[in-house]
């Protein structure tokens, strides 16, 4: 892309060398911030202590059924761990829609033990009486393995009359008002965790577990010295604690200004969420089309694309009026694109906003468009990944990721090792692992660890 003023325009999207090691910094001060019980208040990133000591061994066997709710889709699961590091895994998909998301927390957990019923008849798993991991992909305090109390919704979900609660009892109560279940909730687990323990499984050097999709977020296993906010007694036998960091909330005491952009204002003015999650709302997949909507629509009112349309007005109305319209798979699509025909990005723009005959320039600087704002994602994400491994200072440490934008953005697996090269110490070895199905076998995984104990 040689246009120069485009490039301008897009400046402030690169993250410069400097500004990375500054992040990086911030990062770094923030968790240890989080861990520390004197400021573990006043911390954006609070790392919280998720019960889970013991990663798995590889031989753990049992039946289990998971719940998987805080992504695009909530999925039941059973998962039959079967030793030898092998499980096998059945799941259905269940809609959660819109009103379900915003509604009252009651008609939600209704709804989740509803399905969880459906499936547990249509798999005939009735007298089975089989123990339950709950993944649920929001932050919370836990007052142990079965007990978690919502901080406070993110992403899409706005719950009335759940958030303080313990959504461990609220699942417990709703399957409870159906009178027809039998099931022992063995574990509340966040997504990270689940992905920790499903890549530990297969690979006994995984000390991280990252999710990049439709929010962001990483666990780790801690030292249990570090780990202020954990209560004696449970430094007296294991070594380690997994922490789930939150990092999404990096930023909001003000630490990512000097990064952020009014695109980024805006995006967190128009959330369900004002405020909260800044980190998050730079990366995942829930906000990076939302960027490209406002960025594309700002490039097109300063005649920098599509000028030659000859359409500015009516193309920058569809942009500003459709919060949403440009979905972040467009933005995998579109960089998966390539010169010159630019197939995929010809039917994006044909579908969103009715434009034909794009030229191939036009067709260039939607993709730099695009690339300026995942790659300033995965630099924000490399961050947070080294800022981990060199805490854990292990010399070969393996990273478990997961997430719709890691798994289907065809570049961002580069963009993230790039950045990464430039933080992680150069002693350490790492390694970046595809997690296999996290929330379902890492479920499994930590109840089947639970009931061990
Ligand atoms: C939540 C995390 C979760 C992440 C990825 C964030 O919005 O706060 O708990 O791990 O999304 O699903
Ligand atoms: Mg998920």
């Amino acid at each position: 892309m040689q246009d120069q003023r485009l490039k301008d325009f897009l400046k402030e999207f690169i993250i410069s060398d400097s500004q990375l090691q500054e992040l990086y910094k911030r990062f770094t001060s923030e968790i240890q911030k989080g861990l520390t019980l004197a400021t573990h208040q006043q911390a954006d990133i609070k790392c919280y202590m998720t019960y889970v000591q013991d990663l798995p061994t590889g031989d753990e066997k049992g039946n289990y059924l998971a719940l998987d709710l805080g992504g695009t889709n909530f999925r039941v699961l059973r998962v039959s761990l079967q030793g030898h590091h092998e499980a096998q895994i059945d799941s259905k998909v269940y809609v959660v829609d819109k009103e379900l998301m915003t509604g009252h927390g009651t008609k939600l957990f209704d709804h989740i033990a509803n399905c969880l019923a459906e499936f547990v008849d249509e798999h005939a798993l009735n007298d089975q009486h089989l123990p339950l991991g709950f993944t649920f992909s929001f932050p919370c305090v836990q007052v142990g393995l079965t007990e978690a109390l919502l901080t406070r919704w993110t992403k899409g979900f706005r719950c009335a009359g759940v958030e303080q609660e313990d959504v461990g009892r609220l699942l417990k109560e709703a399957i409870a008002r159906r009178g027809d279940l039998e099931i022992d909730v063995m574990a509340l687990l966040n997504d990270t965790t689940g992905t920790l323990m499903s890549c530990a499984h297969r690979n006994p050097e995984c000390r991280i577990g990252v999710i990049i999709g439709t929010g962001c977020n990483a666990c780790y296993v801690e030292r249990v010295e570090n780990a202020d906010l954990l209560e004696p007694e449970y430094k007296v036998d294991k070594p380690n604690i997994l922490v789930n960091t939150e990092w999404g909330a990096f930023g909001e005491s003000g630490k990512l200004e000097f990064v952020r952009t009014d695109y980024d204002r805006k995006v967190d003015k128009d959330s369900l969420n004002r405020g909260g999650q800044l980190f998050e709302k730079m990366i995942s997949g829930m906000y990076l089309g939302e960027l490209v909507r406002l960025v594309l629509a700002d490039a097109i009112t300063q005649n920098l694309i599509f000028v030659r349309s000859g359409e500015k007005q009516r193309l920058t109305n569809i942009l500003k009026d459709n919060a949403g319209c440009v979905e972040t798979r467009f933005i995998s699509e579109i960089e998966n694109d390539t010169f010159p025909a630019f197939l995929q990005t010809r039917n994006i723009l044909k579908e969103l906003l009715g434009l034909e005959n794009v030229s191939v320039e036009d067709c260039q600087k939607l993709k730099y468009i695009c690339e300026c704002i995942s790659k300033r994602a995965a630099n924000l994400v490399a961050v947070g990944i080294s800022g981990l491994i060199n805490k854990i200072a292990e010399p070969h440490v393996v990273v478990g990721v997961d997430g719709s934008v890691y798994r289907l953005h065809p570049h961002f697996d580069t963009y993230l090792r790039e950045a990464m090269q430039k933080l992680v110490n150069p002693k350490i070895n790492y390694e970046l692992m595809l997690s296999e199905d996290g929330s379902g076998r890492g479920a499994a995984l930590v109840a089947a660890v639970a009931s061990k104990n």
